[in-house]
C-alpha cells in the first residue's frame, strides 16, 4: 500500500491493484490522496489515520460485511480506503426527533404558527399548533413526498443514519404525510432509516376520527404509535389519550413516542402519565418522551420524582432546545441517569424557520441554549446526536468499536471542539460499510 501525500510522490500502481482516489479540500492540509492496494486479506473499506473520541493516538478502522471488524493504531489495507488525513471518526448521527411530513411547508403556512410558538415563555403553544394546522387541508403525497426526500438526502449529505419521523395522521392530515413517508424508508434503508411515527398532531379525544387514522397508519406499517396529550382539554381526556396509544403500542408490539408539556406552564404533567402507562402496559424501555419543555419549570422535588419514575419506566427524553425558548432540563436528567437525545424537530415549518439536517449545527445551537460549551458539555451534546440518541431510539450496535455497525462520519477537523466549531459536512459518510457521501470545502482566496 502506498499513497500520494503532499510532497511525497507516490510510486507507480502494479496493474492489478485496486485503486481509489479520493480528493478532500483541507487548507494548509493535505488536498489529495490517493491508493494503491494489493492485499489479500484486505478488509473491504478502510479508514486510516483516524483520530477517534478519548483515544490518543492514530488509528486504523477496518470494515468487512457492514460491521467494524477492527479499530487498531496498526498498519491495515482495505480494497477500499479513505484517508482520514488526522480528522475525528465517530458513529453517524441520530436524529431522534423530526416532522418529516412538514419540512419545507413554511411558506404555505405562514408565520403566524412560528409567532405564537415562540412567544410570551410558549403561553400560545396549544394556539400555534391550531394555526399551524391549516396547512394541512391541503395535504397531498404529491408535494409531501419531494419536501421529505430533499430532507432524507440532506440527511445522506451530513451522515444522519436514523431518523425519528414523525407524520401528522389527523382528520385533515389523513394518511397522506404518512404514506410517502413509508415509501422513502423502503427507498432509503441501509442507508436513512427512518422509524415512521403514526402521530395524531391535532389530539384523539379533540379530534374524533384521528385515532381510527392512527390504527390505519399501524396497518400501512408505521413504526412508531405516537401521541400529544397535553393538548387534550381536561386531565382526564390527557391520561385517556396516553393510555389508547399506549394499548394500541402493545397490542401490535411496537413503541411509543409522545409529544408532552410542550408548553410554558408548570402544572402539565403528561410526562408522568406517560411513564405510567409505559409500566402498566408493558411498555417498559420502549418510550420515549419528547419536548417536554414544561418539565424545564418545574420544582427540584417534582422533577427529582419525574426522574425516579422515568427510569422505572425506561423511558428516554429528546429534546431540541433550538426551536422554544423552553427546554427540558438535559444536563439535569442526564446527571440524574436518564439519557436524553437532541433532536432537529423542525426543518423550515410553521415552528421553525431553519434547519438542514445538520446534527453537529444541532449540538452547536444545543450548546448555546444549554451553556454547555465546557469540554463536559460538548461531549454530552455531541453523544445526545450519536450514542445517547441511538440508546434513546432503541437502537443496537451504534458504537464506534470492534463488532460495531459500520456507520461513521468522518470529519474534517480532528476534535469536538472544531467540529462543533466548524458544523461542516462530514468528509465522508459511511453507512452498512460503504461510502455514501464525500464533502469537501474549499475557498479561492483572491486579492
Ligand atoms: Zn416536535
Amino acid at each position: 500500500m502506498s499513497s500520494t501525500r503532499a510532497g511525497v510522490s507516490a510510486p507507480r500502481p502494479p496493474s492489478t491493484c485496486v485503486r481509489r482516489a479520493t480528493q478532500r479540500a483541507h487548507a494548509g492540509r493535505r488536498s489529495k490522496h490517493a491508493r494503491y492496494n494489493c492485499g489479500v486479506s484486505t478488509h473491504q473499506l478502510l479508514i486510516a489515520d483516524a483520530t477517534l473520541r478519548g483515544r490518543p493516538g492514530h488509528w486504523q478502522i477496518g470494515i468487512d460485511d457492514g460491521r467494524i471488524t477492527v479499530v487498531t493504531p496498526d498498519g491495515l489495507t482495505g480494497h477500499e480506503e479513505i484517508d482520514a488525513a488526522g480528522g475525528l471518526v465517530t458513529e453517524s448521527f441520530v436524529n431522534a426527533h423530526l416532522h418529516l411530513d412538514k419540512v419545507h411547508t413554511l411558506d404555505r403556512a405562514g408565520d403566524a404558527a412560528l409567532s405564537a410558538y415562540t412567544g410570551t415563555g410558549m403561553g400560545s403553544a396549544l394556539r400555534a399548533i391550531e394555526l399551524a394546522s391549516a396547512v394541512k387541508v391541503e395535504y397531498d403525497r404529491s408535494w409531501i413526498e419531494p419536501n421529505a426526500r430533499r430532507a432524507v438526502i440532506e440527511a445522506v449529505r451530513y451522515g444522519v443514519r436514523h431518523v425519528l419521523a414523525f407524520a401528522d395522521v389527523d382528520t385533515k392530515a389523513r394518511l397522506e404525510g404518512v404514506i410517502p413517508l413509508l415509501a422513502l424508508r423502503e427507498e432509503f434503508r441501509g442507508v436513512v432509516d427512518l422509524q415512521v411515527v403514526a402521530f395524531p398532531q391535532d389530539g384523539l379525544l379533540r379530534d374524533p376520527g384521528a385515532e381510527d387514522l392512527v390504527r390505519q397508519a399501524v396497518d400501512l406499517g408505521a413504526d412508531v404509535v405516537g401521541g400529544i396529550p397535553w393538548i387534550e382539554d381536561t386531565d382526564a381526556d390527557a391520561r385517556e389519550h396516553v393510555r389508547r396509544m399506549c394499548a394500541l403500542a402493545a397490542e401490535q408490539g411496537l413503541r411509543v413516542a409522545m409529544l408532552v408539556d410542550d408548553a410554558g406552564d408548570p402544572d402539565l404533567r403528561t410526562t408522568e402519565m406517560l411513564a405510567e402507562a409505559m409500566l402498566e402496559r408493558g411498555l417498559v424501555g420502549r418510550g420515549v418522551a419528547h419536548h417536554a419543555r414544561a418539565v424545564g419549570l418545574y420544582a427540584r422535588p417534582s422533577l427529582e420524582r419525574l426522574a425516579r419514575l422515568a427510569k422505572r419506566a425506561g423511558l428516554g427524553f429528546v429534546s431540541d432546545p433550538h426551536t422554544g425558548p423552553l427546554h427540558v432540563p438535559v444536563t439535569a436528567l442526564t446527571e440524574m441517569g436518564l439519557p436524553v437525545a437532541l433532536g432537529q424537530d423542525d426543518i423550515e415549518d410553521a415552528f421553525y424557520p431553519f434547519g438542514r439536517h445538520n446534527m453537529v449545527e444541532v449540538s452547536f445551537l444545543a450548546a448555546h441554549a444549554l451553556a454547555a460549551v465546557d469540554t463536559a458539555g460538548i461531549e454530552l451534546v455531541y453523544d445526545a446526536v450519536t450514542t445517547t440518541a441511538a440508546t434513546v431510539l432503541g437502537l443496537t450496535g451504534h458504537r464506534l468499536e470492534e463488532g460495531g455497525n459500520a456507520d461513521l462520519v468522518v470529519h474534517h477537523e480532528p476534535t469536538l471542539r472544531s467540529v462543533l466549531a466548524h458544523h461542516d459536512a462530514p468528509a465522508y459518510v459511511v453507512a452498512s460499510g460503504r461510502v455514501v457521501a464525500v464533502s469537501t470545502s474549499a475557498t479561492e482566496f483572491r486579492h
